[in-house]
C-alpha cells in the first residue's frame, strides 16, 4: 500500500506546487497519505535475476556520456554496414525498452507485467516513413495491432503519431497556413482517412488512441485532425487523447480552450499532459529562423504550467479524462496528493498514469499495487526500425553532472535487497 507521509512532506509537496491553486483543494494542514516510490521489491518484481543483473549493466553503460555516445554511433555504422549486430541489439538495448519485434511477442511483455497490475500502451515504433505506400502498411499494420489488442485483458491503449501516416513536410505547411497544391490537397485527405479508419477501429474495439505531440511546427495539423476525431468519436467518453506539452508558454490557454470547445460541441476532452520532448530543436529553430522561442525560459516555468494543468485536469475531472505521462516522481506525488485531498478514488476511471517501458518502474509499479491506473508504452516493431528510439532513450540516461541515475540507483538497491534475503 502507500507510504505514509508526515507533515513535512506535505509542506515540502505544497510549497513546489502552485500555491494559490493548490490551496483551493489542499491546505497544508491537512494530513493525509502520499505516495513514495522507492519500494524497490515492488517496482521490479516482474524481472529475474538474470533481467536485472543485464539492467545494470545497460544503465551503468548509459551512465557514461562517452560509452553512450561512441556506442550510438559504432551501432548506427555496424548497421548500416550490415554487420550481424541485430542479435546483439535485440538480446540488450532493446529487451530493456521494447516489446519485441511482433505483435505476439509484445503480448509475451504485456502480460508479464499485466500479473501486476499494469497495462500497455502499444506504440508501433516505427519512425521516419515518407511514401504513400508506407503510411499505407502502417495504417494496415496499427489496425492489426488494433484488433489484437482488442484480444488482450491487459491493453487499453495504442499510440499513435500522425508523421507516421502523413509527409512530415506537408504538415508543416498546413501547420504554416500555406495554401496547399491539389496533389497535396490530395495527400492531406488521404492522411485525414488513414487516421479516420484506426480511430474508428480503435472506437469499435473500446481501445483509446494517444496521439503524441510532436516538434510545434506541425503541431496545428495534428491539432486540427486529433480535434476532428475527439468530436467524432468521444462523444460518451474519451477514446481520442490529444498531448499537450507544457513546456511551451502557449499550451496551458491552449488546454483551456480546447476544453471549453470540447464542452461546447458536446464531447469529452481527452488530455495527455507531458513536459515535452524536443526542447534542444525547438530552441535551435528558432534562435535559426528569428522567430520567439515557443519553451518556456526555464525548467521552473514548465513544472509550474505543468502543475496548473493538472490541477485544472483534475478540478474538472467529471468532464474530461486525464493521462499523465511523466517519470517526475515529485509530480506524481503531486497528483497522487490532491486526488486524495479531493477524494477522488485511485482507480477513478478518467485518470491514468503512464512511464515507458524499462523507465520508471518504481513509479509504475508502486502506484499501480496502490490502486491506480498505469500503463506502460510499450514500443513494438523490427529492430532496425526502433534504433531512433533507442538511441534517444541511452541519451535520456546519461549521465547529469556525474549522479547515479535515479534508475540505476534503484537497481542497485534491489540486487543488494534480493542478496540480502
Ligand atoms: C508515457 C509518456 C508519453 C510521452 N509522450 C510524449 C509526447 O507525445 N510528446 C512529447 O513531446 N513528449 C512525450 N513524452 C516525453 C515527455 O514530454 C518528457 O520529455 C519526459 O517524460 C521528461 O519529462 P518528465 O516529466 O518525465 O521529467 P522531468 O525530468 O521533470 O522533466 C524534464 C523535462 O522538463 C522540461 N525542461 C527541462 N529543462 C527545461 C528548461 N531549461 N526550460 C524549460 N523546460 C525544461 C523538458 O520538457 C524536459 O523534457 C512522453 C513521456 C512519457 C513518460
Amino acid at each position: 500500500m502507500l507510504l505514509i507521509s508526515n507533515k513535512d512532506d506535505l509542506g515540502h509537496i505544497y510549497r513546489t506546487f502552485n500555491a494559490d491553486i493548490c490551496s483551493k483543494f489542499y491546505p497544508p494542514q491537512t494530513s493525509c497519505m502520499i505516495s513514495k516510490f522507492d519500494n524497490t521489491e515492488i517496482a521490479f518484481r516482474y524481472q529475474s535475476d538474470k533481467d536485472l543483473a543485464l539492467a545494470r549493466i545497460l544503465f551503468l553503460s548509459m551512465h557514461s556520456p562517452i560509452i553512450t555516445k561512441v556506442g550510438s554511433a559504432i551501432t548506427q555504422r555496424a548497421l548500416k554496414a550490415h554487420f550481424p549486430i541485430k542479435r546483439l541489439i535485440k538480446n540488450t538495448i532493446y529487451k530493456i525498452f521494447c516489446g519485441g519485434e511482433t505483435l505476439d511477442e509484445a503480448a509475451l511483455t504485456a502480460r508479464k507485467i499485466g500479473k501486476h497490475r499494469v497495462g500497455v500502451i502499444l506504440d508501433y515504433g516505427v519512425e521516419g516513413k515518407e511514401t504513400e505506400n508506407q503510411f499505407d502498411s502502417a495504417t494496415n499494420e496499427f489496425i492489426k495491432a488494433i484488433n489484437f489488442a482488442s484480444s488482450e485483458p491487459n491493453i487499453p491503449f495504442l499510440s499513435l503519431k500522425v508523421t507516421g501516416f502523413a509527409r512530415f513536410a506537408l504538415l508543416e505547411k498546413i501547420s504554416n497556413g500555406d495554401a496547399l497544391s491539389e496533389h497535396e490537397f490530395e495527400e492531406w485527405e488521404q492522411a485525414c482517412n488513414r487516421i479516420e479508419r484506426i480511430c474508428l477501429a480503435a472506437f469499435e474495439s473500446n481501445l483509446m488512441i494517444l496521439i503524441d505531440a510532436e516538434e510545434t511546427w506541425i503541431q496545428e495539423a495534428v491539432n486540427d485532425i486529433t480535434e476532428k476525431m475527439m468530436e467524432r468519436f468521444n462523444k460518451k467518453r474519451a477514446i481520442i487523447f490529444n498531448t499537450y506539452q507544457m513546456y511551451s508558454w502557449g499550451t496551458l490557454p491552449f488546454l483551456k480552450l480546447a476544453f471549453a470547445n470540447a464542452l461546447k460541441k458536446g464531447y469529452v476532452l481527452g488530455a495527455k499532459i507531458v513536459r515535452g520532448a524536443y526542447m534542444e530543436k525547438e530552441r535551435a529553430r528558432a534562435i535559426e529562423k528569428g522567430y520567439t522561442d515557443p519553451i518556456q525560459p526555464n525548467k521552473e516555468a514548465t513544472d509550474r504550467d505543468f502543475d496548473l494543468a493538472l490541477l485544472f485536469c483534475l478540478e474538472n475531472i467529471d468532464k474530461l479524462s486525464l493521462f499523465i505521462g511523466t517519470h517526475n516522481e515529485l509530480s506524481c506525488i503531486k497528483i497522487v496528493s490532491v486526488m486524495q485531498a479531493r477524494q477522488i478514488l485511485p482507480a477513478n476511471s478518467n485518470i491514468y498514469f503512464s512511464q515507458l517501458y524499462g523507465m520508471g518502474d518504481n513509479i509504475s509499479f508502486n502506484l499501480a499495487n496502490a490502486g491506480y491506473n498505469v500503463s506502460k508504452y510499450l514500443p513494438y516493431g523490427p529492430v532496425d526500425d526502433v534504433i531512433p528510439y533507442l538511441m534517444r532513450r541511452a541519451q535520456e540516461n546519461t549521465s547529469v553532472a556525474g549522479q547515479t541515475s535515479r534508475e540505476l540507483e534503484l537497481i542497485n538497491q534491489e540486487i543488494k535487497r534480493r542478496r540480502r534475503k
